[in-house]
């Protein structure tokens, strides 16, 4: 049977394609979209806790980093590149020793074309991504952020097959567009709350100091960074 698609004008038309377009952009293009699949955003806790989460490393400030950490009494989720972490497997060893975790930021992180790989493509930056933190002597991860948090339609099939989640974020930092560690800071962490997930960078000239300043301000505001469980995820 022939479907018709009659238009009253070449307007028409246009909004039709363009509204089609958009129902596929949106979801791929929102980080906290979870039209194409489960997003976790935020996980369940009774305690004054976040989830400080600091993506793209490892990189040369991981060791000050994760010094900053222990001296706060504070743990992270390190989402890595995996091709960084095959070059430096000591820095995942340091990252897990003083408990934190280590989860897949996908291979070589293609910011750009992320959102518009096929499976076959999706699935090398996911499972090289693994492999690589794996042979540095991590655990196999079952967290992944995409690059700038793009995805596409088939994320959430290669996922679920390998038993792994999509984690976003609630709360981000701005940090590739802002360089004053306390205002990196304040846009991080003023009005969090308990079950927040904080999203911050390393690798960038303020890292160090933006997370010095993410620390303090968490303290005063009396909230603790942890790992949650995967059964605290939303
Ligand atoms: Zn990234």
């Amino acid at each position: 049977m022939a479907i018709a698609l009659a238009f009253h004008s070449p307007a028409e038309a246009l909004l039709l394609l363009f509204l089609s377009h958009m129902l596929i952009l949106y979801p791929t293009l929102r980080p906290r979209s979870a039209w194409w699949g489960p997003v976790v955003t935020r996980f369940r806790t009774p305690r004054q806790e976040v989830w400080l989460t600091i993506d793209d490393g490892p990189t040369d400030d991981t060791a000050e980093i994760v010094r900053l950490l222990t001296a706060c009494g504070a743990v992270a989720t390190f989402f890595v590149k995996g091709r960084l972490a095959a070059e430096q497997p000591e820095l995942i060893a340091l990252i897990t020793r003083a408990g934190n975790k280590v989860a897949n930021h996908s291979a070589t992180h293609p910011s750009g074309t992320f959102w518009c790989l096929g499976p076959a493509g999706l699935a090398k930056e996911i499972d090289d991504g693994n492999e690589a933190i794996v042979r540095s002597g991590g655990q196999s991860p079952h967290w992944f952020r995409a690059p700038v948090g793009m995805k596409n339609p088939w994320v959430h099939p290669l996922l679920d097959a390998r038993g792994m989640r999509l984690i976003a974020w609630s709360r981000r930092a701005f940090d590739s567009v802002r360089s004053d560690p306390e205002k990196i800071a304040r846009s991080l962490t003023r009005g969090a709350r308990p079950g927040d997930i904080l999203l911050i960078h390393q690798g960038r000239p303020t890292s160090v100091a933006a997370i010095r300043a993410v620390l303090a301000a968490l303290e005063h505001a009396g909230l603790s960074p942890v790992v949650p469980d995967d059964g605290s995820l939303t």
